[in-house]
């Protein structure tokens, strides 16, 4: 069984087709999704996914990019933590690919809006998932310094070096469709470097869809073909990037157990 550690089955591309994404998804073996939150405005819709089908869970944060939304207080995403079937925040980080035209020094209020979300998940107790683009100097620098310690780099494509910063930070480090390219050589280095016990998968659906489906709209059931570039590159069976990449799933996102540990109570 596969999970997909990060989706966004909330955009419209997806959502209109989730009883045919389910089925792919049940086919491939992907037996989990994380549906991934990227504004307050939208949260509704990722947590309805959440609390709608049992092996969907979601996240709450606001996107890096995303401008002239709702900037949420600590306590506005705290508040959201406590509610069912929530088990991170994010996604949050720093995007510097599109300044359009402005200085790193004018991203003031994207770097003030990733400590508001670090803030948040110490307070809550839950881990983060982080969006570094262009901007990994600091985005590691911020995450030392509000001491974030639980959480993920998602869809890692940056250095060795990054890798190995994020590691020590405790991080995980979460491989998407890009590991499948080709020109990916680089990060085929850094996959063959990360410790399987600090590995996951994810889509990114809708984008970033693997060979040999590159270039569609991608889908939680695609996951699997992340996993196997995985496997091969590591020298390993594919079943045991299936089996370490969802236990830490489970270790990371730990409040998706409880639930089911909530059930075995009542029992
Ligand atoms: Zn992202
Ligand atoms: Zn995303």
């Amino acid at each position: 069984m596969f999970v997909d550690s990060h989706c966004h089955l909330s955009f419209p591309e997806l959502r209109e087709r989730l009883p045919e994404i389910r089925a792919t998804m049940a086919q491939a073996a992907v037996d989990r999704a994380l549906c991934i939150c990227t504004t307050i405005e939208e949260f509704p819709l990722v947590h309805g996914l959440a609390t709608a089908y049992d092996n969907f869970w979601c996240t709450v944060g606001v996107h890096p990019d995303n401008e002239g939304v709702h900037e949420p207080t600590a306590d506005e995403l705290i508040e959201r933590c406590a509610l069912p079937r929530v088990v991170a925040i994010g996604e949050t980080g720093l995007d510097y690919y599109r300044l359009n035209g402005r200085s790193v020094a004018e991203m003031a209020w994207q770097r003030e809006r990733f400590r508001v979300h670090i803030h948040a998940a110490r307070a809550s107790g839950l881990p983060l998932v982080v969006h570094t683009r262009s901007a990994s100097d600091d985005t590691l620098r911020i995450l030392r310094e509000e001491g974030a310690a639980r959480g993920v780099f998602h869809c890692f494509t940056e250095t060795l070096a990054v890798a190995a910063a994020a590691l020590e930070l405790g991080f995980y480090i979460s491989f998407s469709g890009i590991l499948t390219f080709r020109n990916a050589v680089e990060l085929q280095a850094v996959a063959a470097m990360v410790p399987l016990d600090r590995c996951l998968i994810e889509t990114d659906s809708p984008y970033l869809a693997p060979v040999p489906h590159r270039g569609r709209t991608n889908q939680p059931g695609w996951v699997p073909h992340v996993a196997a570039k995985l496997a091969q590159i590591k020298g390993i069976d594919v079943a045991e990037v299936a089996r370490a990449t969802s236990e830490n799933f489970e270790a990371l996102f730990s409040a998706v157990g409880q639930a089911a540990s909530d059930d075995e109570r009542v029992l």
